[in-house]
């Protein structure tokens, strides 16, 4: 357990209670602290905790401790079940939090879910707010991560000054669900357009093409994207990404999977149809198999494995 006193705060800073320190919770947390914010913290790892009490975060031994004596609760768990043992599962952390706490879950989990806690909440009288991240590990660590937020107006407006410490640009997408909904339209239009990537330099070199010459021609025409932009697959057409450097960093393929899986769970329940979504998640599945843990460039390797070794 920390000593820190959460409650002697004497600035008008709510105190903040933050469950899930992973390789994005962990350096998200390290930011609210650096601002300033009395944090308490918890996760079901205790060398995550470690790292948070070193710089100066209160450890609680469940999340109920860790939110006594918070106005905000802020979660960045790894998926939908996590989100739902915390706060809905036996011991939930809804029935246990004063009427007008705020509560934050950035996790990228489906909107649905996001739905049911946020219903959830609102019978406790609790503001939930669903606050997916785009920018990764890196923009966590810099605090410049996109945040697409769903709910209502005036939780919003609340969130916004302690979301600025962990993000530059932050997006009120809607309602409850809505901020889920944004992040796997994107992340699904970003796998479909890095797997078509993939497959136009491949094209290109097996008919005698250099990748690099054929990507900046792309670039300069109408196939131009993110991906030829600042992200190639194909290691060394560009310096500083994950495809010059093994693959490795970046963002996950297995990461990308699981947002396409919930792109894809989403289309189903409201009977949309998504067929390059589902190209898309279909290429990565097979993909992940085997590269599941390298940069989702990778799927570079699936025309041509040699750019693995
Ligand atoms: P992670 O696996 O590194 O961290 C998750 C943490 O949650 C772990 O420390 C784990 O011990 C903890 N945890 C699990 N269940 C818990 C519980 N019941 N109570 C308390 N702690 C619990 O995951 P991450 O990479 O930090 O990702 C978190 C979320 O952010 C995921 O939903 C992911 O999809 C999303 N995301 C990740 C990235 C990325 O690049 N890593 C980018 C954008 C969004």
């Amino acid at each position: 357990m920390g000593t820190k006193d959460t409650g002697s705060n004497n600035t008008a800073k709510p105190n903040i209670a933050f469950i899930g320190l992973g390789n994005m919770g962990a350096p998200m947390a390290e930011n609210l602290l650096k601002a300033g914010y009395a944090l308490s913290v918890y996760d079901l790892s205790a060398e995550a905790t470690k790292r948070l009490q070193q710089a100066g975060a209160s450890v609680a031994d469940s999340p109920k401790e860790a939110a006594s004596n918070a106005q905000v609760v802020i979660s960045m768990l790894p998926a939908g079940q996590h989100v739902h043992s915390v706060y809905l599962g036996d011991n939930g952390l809804l029935a246990e939090l004063p009427k007008g706490t705020l509560v934050i879950d950035s996790s990228t989990i489906a909107a649905a879910d996001a739905r049911v806690v946020a219903e959830a909440a609102s019978k406790f009288g609790i503001d939930f707010l669903d606050a997916p991240v785009s920018g990764g590990t890196g923009g966590a660590i810099a605090g410049s991560l996109t945040f697409i937020v769903g709910g209502s107006d005036d939780a919003f407006a609340k969130a916004e000054p302690i979301l600025g410490v962990m993000g530059k640009n932050i997006f009120h997408a809607g309602d409850h669900g809505a901020g889920q909904v944004a992040k796997i339209c994107n992340n699904m239009l970003l796998g479909i357009l890095m797997a078509g990537t993939a497959e136009a330099i491949n094209l290109g070199v097996k008919n005698g093409l250099d990748p690099k010459v054929l990507s900046d021609i792309m670039l300069q025409s109408s196939g131009r994207n993110w991906t030829l932009e600042v992200y190639n697959p194909y290691p060394q057409v560009m310096e500083n990404v994950p495809s010059s450097n093994g693959y490795k960093g970046g963002f996950m393929s297995k990461l990308m999977q699981k947002d396409l899986n919930l792109a894809m769970q989403t289309a189903k329940d409201t009977d949309v149809e998504t067929p390059m979504g589902a190209k898309a998640t279909e290429l990565y599945e097979a993909h992940t198999l085997e590269n599941g843990d390298k940069d989702f460039s990778s799927i570079m390797a699936r025309h041509d494995s040699s750019v693995l070794s």
